[in-house]
This record gives C-alpha cells, sequence and structure tokens, in this order.
C-alpha cells in the first residue's frame, strides 16, 4: 500500500524533496518536511494505490483494523518522515507519553530516531548537554551560554542515531534525514539563534524544557550506530525501543523477506527495484498490510524497514 506524503513549509526548510526526490511539491521552495507515513491531523498521508486510493491514514486506521492485525493502540502509533534542513533548527527536547498526555491535551510523547541520508563532510549534530545539575543548566539556559552547555557529536551518512524523550537535540543545516518517531508533534525549544520571521522571534519554552530534560544526559555515542554499508540482502537491524524497531536492507539483484510483524513500515532511501511485483523507487513510503508473511525485493536499493 503506497502512500502520498504530506509536505509541511518550514522556515528552515529548502528544495531538495523537490529536486533530489522527485516530489510533485508545487509553490513552495522552503519544504523542511514530508510526512510519508502519518496519521498526524497535522499533515495526514493517503493511500496512493488499490481499492482504498484516496483514504488517508487516520481513517484507514480506524475503518480497517484488520490491515494492522487488529491493533491496540487508539492511533496510529508511529510518523515517518524525511527532513531537509536548508538551515539549522532549533534547539529542542521532546516529552515522554506521560508528560504529554498531562500537558499536550493527551498526546503522545516524542521518542524519534534519525538515518542520515545527506550531510556536509565534517556535519555536526547537537546531541545532549554538559550541565550536571539542573541548578547548574538552569544557569547555563538563563546565560545563553550556548557553546559551554550544548554537546556537539560529528555525524556522517548512513548513521543512525536514537533520540529518547527528554535528550535535547538539533540538526543543522546542509542534512537531510529519515525520521522515525511516536506519532506525535509536540516540541519544545530552548534556544533558536535568535531568529526572526517577519520581525518575531518563534516561541520558546523554558519551563517545559527544565520539565523535561534529562540531567545528567547520557553519553551521546551510546545512541550513534554507523550503518552506511551493512551486508546485502540481509534484514540488519539498527535499532529497536519499546516504540519501534528499525531495519535497514541493502537489496542487490534479488532476497526473499520473511515477516510475522503484524504490518511494516518501509521507505526507500536510495535505488529502485520492486517489492513483491510494485515498482518502487526512492522516495517511496508504504505499508506492507496484515497477512503479507513474504516479499520478493528485487533491484538495487535501500529501504529502511520499521516494526512496533
Ligand atoms: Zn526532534
Amino acid at each position: 500500500m503506497f502512500l502520498e506524503p504530506a509536505f509541511i513549509h518550514k522556515l528552515w526548510g529548502g528544495d531538495k524533496l523537490k529536486n533530489e526526490f522527485g516530489y510533485n511539491i508545487i509553490n513552495d521552495d522552503k519544504v523542511g518536511e514530508c510526512w510519508g507515513v502519518s496519521a498526524h491531523p497535522h499533515g495526514k498521508s493517503v493511500v496512493k494505490n488499490g481499492i482504498l486510493k484516496g483514504m488517508d491514514l487516520g481513517t484507514l486506521w480506524d475503518k480497517h483494523p484488520e490491515i494492522f492485525g487488529y491493533p491496540k493502540e487508539d492511533r496510529f502509533p508511529l510518523l515517518v518522515k524525511l527532513i531537509d534542513a536548508k538551515q539549522d533548527l532549533s534547539i529542542q527536547v521532546h516529552p515522554d507519553d506521560e508528560y504529554a498526555k498531562a500537558n499536550e491535551e493527551g498526546s503522545l510523547g516524542k521518542c524519534e530516531c534519525w538515518y542520515v541520508l545527506q550531510c556536509d563532510k565534517n556535519a555536526t549534530i547537537y546531541l545532549g548537554h554538559n550541565a550536571s545539575t539542573k541548578e547548574q543548566m538552569q544557569e547555563m539556559i538563563k546565560n545563553c551560554e550556548w557553546d559551554k552547555f550544548l554537546k556537539e557529536v560529528p555525524i556522517k551518512e548512513g548513521d543512525f542515531i536514537q533520540i529518547e524523550p527528554g535528550t535535547l537535540h538539533s540538526i543543522k543545516k546542509g542534512t537531510v534525514l529519515l525520521e522515525i518517531q511516536q506519532n506525535s508533534d509536540i516540541t519544545y525549544r530552548v534556544y533558536d539563534f535568535d531568529r526572526k520571521i517577519n520581525g518575531k522571534a518563534r516561541k520558546l519554552h523554558i519551563k517545559q524544557c527544565m520539565d523535561v530534560l534529562n540531567v545528567p544526559s547520557k553519553d551521546p555515542e551510546d545512541f550513534i550506530i554507523h550503518a552506511a554499508d551493512l551486508p546485502d540482502n540481509q534484514v540488519n537491524c539498527l535499532y529497536s525501543c519499546r516504540y519501534y524497531t528499525i531495519y535497514k536492507i541493502e537489496v542487490r539483484d534479488r532476497m526473499t523477506l520473511a515477516t510475522d510483524a503484524p504490518y511494516l513500515i518501509m521507505s526507500v532511501i536510495t535505488g529502485f527495484g520492486k517489492i513483491n511485483g510494485y515498482d518502487v523507487k526512492q522516495g517511496d513510503h508504504m505499508i506492507i498490510p496484515n497477512g503479507v508473511n513474504e516479499l520478493e525485493l528485487e533491484g538495487n536499493f535501500d529501504v529502511i524497514t520499521t516494526r512496533i
């Protein structure tokens, strides 16, 4: 089941999703995000083929639970997006389920992970911070000691990064990545580089940041996996947590994939080929419905596959 993404305009967005991933984006040269698999009210993806063509993923989840193996969750649990950062994103943190439920009208929290598709040579991200106590953190934020406070770590193409709720993070300009996250759109900004849009700064959320930030932060190196070049025609598990399990598959010529997942989410990140006879190419996002337990993959492409 192929999905048509929703495209999200962002102050920091660029034109790579249109020009390099071939998405049909009209009249917007600052598209920051492509929500390829989303049932979130802020941008829903829509079924592109078959008898359910035209139905959005949220409705599909409610009306056709059989496609997902009769799930217990009250909403589609994940959101898969591509991010094109032409400018730096704000320094931010996301809440966990408990905090979001209590403070954000029943929203889910946001655990997320990234697979880096493109970045500059010597690129970095911000991940974690250097404060060892809450008081120290408060001081550093109040005094805008960002160089001292923020932890900067190198990344390269093919890196996978897990970002637990409560972890300070930010993507820097020039980076394109695939993000898999809980179905949530709650972001708390601690710093936005004093940027202004039409003379106005975006809102910061210092109180919420103080509430949810982990202190001290965990070692960022423990959450980065180098996954640029993995064994071909094999299901390579990148990470597994309570919200998702992420695999990277590098298809070269042909392979068979057996699955016992209730359903699978697939995003083709490079190349093209066929899955069970359907043409697939870079930028395609799809759901493999319940009951399809064997997949024939042919061609030359890399696909990030997610299961709950
Ligand atoms: Zn984030």
